[in-house]
């Protein structure tokens, strides 16, 4: 069948189609022009729309960074403390939450909405981030200043009383869509975490006639820690852009995060230093990305149990000859076929994995070769050095050709949604046993929405949105009852 003429597939080109700006140098950023070459071009259509937008953004972003004019005027309008629809530069600034998983989906998302409202992205650049991202942007910066009039960023939560659900609460807002511009604040901490599921105050965001009065907002201060793109497609407001963007609407993270996250030469080099050492000469590349939340205890040896009998079932790799251990005299060395990248906080897995294959030829004569980079222990998001681990682990496992991932982790959806491959999930363990069947096959290659507003704009009430719009339906791999974190 033919594709739409306004989108095209995507060649495996160095700026992925026209995805990426030509205009970096590209020392600077290494990652940018190179990931493409370790991973398979992409299959999921990309509409020359996007493109345009993206190209349009750049030249907003440059005209309003910071150190420019515009971004004084937008500045000394903060400082007033009511908006004006004078203003030729509003912005959105991203406040990061969580891990490096949660904070790469809420950068992308808030990208998104920047595209959708016409702002300028800036993020608020927290100590453990430094040298982790390239500037997306070409000839600008997306970094907020430190001299930014608003201190404390990262201490906004859902009680702060500069959040929209506040103000709504309180009715210090004019909620009216008509309201003068100059009837708002000239800033707003809009809070979209993962706890605003029941919370039909913050829900409000999602809702049209809410967007009209967000939109006049000069200034938006935004906090995730969940994905909110599946949200952005239940504003009627955006329906025609988003469709015109997205024609697929299930590519948004697999596009937007290849165009927007790039890993700093610093974490590249770690990259590629392990993918050349140890990854590259394999014919299929297998990532295995093992997470044991709180919220769903289970032992390491069920785990192991669970990703053996994922694989035998799935047929993801061969099983063991437990009676021999030689290898067959007619096994040739160019059998050497599959890699087996595995990702976790803990060894006990790769201990495991490692010596079955070391010790048991497999049936099938094939050899399994088990590496694992680093095992944290624990999770250090404080950290720089542990960060650049995490982020470097992310893009090993994203150049993999088949991914099996716990369910529910946002480090595991960058990953298979960065291929563009949809994962097999390692099922959450409900009473500490090994789940059955141990693994699913997700629906789609864009992350889950962890927590969508349970709310209907129409009624005022409870309400699932996963009935208003196909698009948000209930994640697969992961379930809202339990606390998220
Ligand atoms: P999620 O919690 O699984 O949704 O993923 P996040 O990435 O948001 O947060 C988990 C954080 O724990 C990561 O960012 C890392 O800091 C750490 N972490 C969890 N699993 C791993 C792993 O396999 N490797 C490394 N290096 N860090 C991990």
């Amino acid at each position: 069948s033919t594709q739409p003429t306004a989108a095209a597939a995507i060649p495996n080109d160095k700026l992925l189609g026209g995805l990426l700006s030509p205009d970096f140098d590209e020392e600077s950023c290494l990652s940018r022009y190179q990931a493409m070459l370790y991973r398979k071009a992409s299959t999921h259509v990309l509409s020359s729309y996007l493109i345009l937008k993206i190209r349009k953004y750049e030249a907003l972003h440059k005209k309003c960074a910071p150190n420019t004019p515009l971004f004084q005027k937008s500045v000394e309008q903060l400082k007033t403390n009511h908006s004006t629809d004078q203003l030729e530069c509003n912005y959105v600034v991203w406040i990061p939450r969580e891990g490096i998983g949660n904070r790469m989906l809420t950068l992308a998302a808030t990208f998104l909405y920047a595209l959708l409202t016409n702002r300028v992205m800036l993020i608020h650049q927290s100590e453990d981030m430094v040298d982790l991202l390239c500037e997306p942007f070409p000839g600008t910066t997306w970094y907020l200043p430190s001299n930014f009039p608003i201190q404390g960023l990262e201490g906004h939560n859902k009680h702060s009383q500069n959040s929209y659900g506040y103000l709504v609460e309180k009715n210090l807002i004019n909620t009216d869509h008509k309201a003068p511009p100059s009837s708002l604040p000239s800033s707003l901490y809009v809070h979209l975490g993962h706890d605003i599921r029941e919370d039909h105050l913050h829900a409000r965001f999602f809702c049209n006639d809410d967007q009209e009065v967000i939109s006049k907002i000069n200034w938006i201060l935004l906090r995730a820690d969940v994905y909110t793109v599946p949200g952005l497609f239940i504003i009627p407001k955006y329906d025609e852009e988003l469709a015109r963007m997205f024609p697929l609407k299930e590519t948004v993270f697999h596009h937007l995060g290849r165009y927007l996250l790039h890993p700093s030469n610093t974490v590249w080099g770690m990259i590629m230093r392990y993918h050349k050492s140890y990854l590259a000469k394999a014919k299929e590349r297998i990532g295995i990305q093992v997470r044991i939340f709180s919220w769903a205890p289970i032992s390491v040896e069920n785990v192991y149990e669970q990703v053996m009998r994922c694989t035998q079932q799935e047929l993801i790799l061969p099983g063991v000859n437990l009676n021999q251990s030689q290898i067959s005299p007619s096994t040739s060395t160019e059998s050497i076929t599959k890699t087996v990248l595995l990702v976790s906080l803990y060894g006990e897995v790769y201990e495991r994995l490692y010596n079955l294959y070391f010790v048991h030829p497999t049936t099938t004569g094939e050899m399994i070769s088990v590496y694992q980079p680093t095992h944290e222990e624990r999770q250090q998001t404080e950290k720089q050095f542990h960060n650049y681990k995490a982020m470097a682990e992310i893009w090993l496992l994203s150049f993999s050709d088949v991914f099996l991932t716990s369910a529910g982790s946002t480090f595991g959806y960058v990953s298979y949604s960065l291929a563009g491959v949809k994962p097999w999930f390692l099922q959450s363990s409900k009473d500490r046993n090994i789940p059955n069947p141990p693994c699913r096959r997700g629906a789609t290659i864009d992350p889950c929405y962890h927590g969508p507003p349970n709310f209907n704009c129409k009624t005022g009430s409870t309400g699932d949105t996963g009935n208003i719009v196909r698009h948000v339906r209930p994640c697969d791999d992961f379930s809202y009852a339990p606390a998220v974190k």
